[in-house]
């Protein structure tokens, strides 16, 4: 074992604080990372304040990993020391199960392993993210980063990138659709970029004004300001493809009455609490409600080294991890542009 530092919520009502733990040596199929970047996810403010439930404390959050490699196991081929290296939001999985088999480590049926509040299967507590200076994991979770993108900028890929990316693969996403992105924080900025970038007639939907400029930048070709309820009816039956990134309860309804026939919302925002919907607002036009988790190893590697390609990474305020507090609550006032990155190497 080796100590590191970090930072830890120790119930749902304190602010993170520092923290000191032991990282396992790693074995011989591990790399160890020098953490060098965090990106600040909205779950890890819903985890380190138990919103979903189920938060182990002490808990140190951050699955945006973005670091270098500092030793590596002696199996390990993929890597070696100096290489820049990623983590996202799992370091394990059974590698056995139909989903994993079919790259949806995510969906790992035995349970997959979360880059934090896990249990640790080397350990036997729980997985510590990445908040904090260093960390071991298996190298077939450790994904490669290139040196043509800025490592900052890079890291809420490994979150806010898949999250986004994954679903609008999935479901084809391309020229000639209309796609709409409800939310402009972490995932919709990438969102914005992503249905873009693949070529789609992109809107967003906002709860703030002041963001129509910079979405427009981002990537949307029409805003609308969903407090305006005319300027959301005005939309009935537009739409192809929704994703939903928002963070607390709105109204699914207002935008499943944008989509045409067949059309698909899926949410990837998880508000704490459940949100009603109304039959009629699916069952006519034939409408579709869906939900994506993250995406697997695999297709993660390939939403980086498509975003090396194309020159694409996230609009970030670094910060250091003793902002982190302040982060949080600027995230819960829709206040970040447009995603909070820890500079690790400060600390
Ligand atoms: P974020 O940066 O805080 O962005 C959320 C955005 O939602 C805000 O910027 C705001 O955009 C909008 N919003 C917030 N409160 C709202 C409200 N009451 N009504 C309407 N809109 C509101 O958060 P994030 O990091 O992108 O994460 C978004 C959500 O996705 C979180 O719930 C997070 O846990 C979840 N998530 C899911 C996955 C997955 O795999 N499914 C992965 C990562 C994160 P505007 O100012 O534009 O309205
Ligand atoms: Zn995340």
């Amino acid at each position: 074992m080796s100590p590191t530092k970090g930072y830890a919520a120790h119930s749902a009502q304190e602010p993170l604080k520092p923290f000191s733990f032991e990282r396992r040596e790693p074995t011989a199929t591990d790399v160890q990372i020098e953490i060098l970047f965090c990106g600040v996810c909205h779950s890890d403010l819903h985890i380190a304040r138990n919103e979903w439930g189920g938060t182990t404390y002490p808990c140190v959050p951050g699955h945006e990993i973005a670091g270098r490699v500092v030793k590596v196991g002696r199996d390990v081929k993929k890597f070696k020391e100096g290489d820049l290296a990623a983590v996202g939001c799992l370091v394990d999985s059974d590698r056995t199960c139909g989903n994993c088999q079919a790259g949806l480590e995510q969906f790992c049926e035995g349970g997959p392993t979360f880059t934090y509040n896990s249990p640790d299967q080397h350990t036997g507590g729980m997985t510590y993210g990445g908040y904090s200076k260093s960390v071991v994991v298996d190298q077939d979770f450790v994904l490669r980063l290139s040196d043509k993108l800025d490592l900052a900028s890079s890291a809420p890929l490994l979150c806010a990138g898949i999250t986004t990316y994954s679903p609008l693969r999935k479901w084809k996403v391309g020229k000639g659709q209309k796609v709409g992105v409800i939310g402009l924080g972490g995932l919709g900025h990438m969102a914005l970029k992503f249905a873009n970038a693949f070529g789609a007639e992109v809107t967003l939907f906002t709860t703030s004004p002041g963001k129509t400029a910079d979405a427009k930048r981002l990537g949307a070709h029409e805003v609308i300001i969903t407090k305006d309820q005319e300027a959301l009816e005005n939309q009935a039956n537009r739409f192809d493809f929704i994703i939903d990134t928002v963070s607390a309860q709105h109204n699914i309804n207002a935008y499943l009455g944008v989509l045409k026939r067949d059309g698909v919302l899926c949410l990837v925002g998880v508000p704490p609490d459940p949100m009603p919907v109304a039959a009629f607002n699916l069952i006519v036009p034939r409408r579709q409600l869906a939900g994506s988790l993250i995406g697997g190893i695999a297709e993660t590697q390939e939403m980086l080294d498509f975003c090396a390609d194309r020159g694409i990474a996230c609009d970030i305020e670094l910060i250091k991890i003793e902002q982190i507090n302040d982060a949080y609550e600027r995230m819960l006032k829709s206040d970040v542009k447009y995603r909070f990155v820890i500079d690790m190497a400060s600390f």
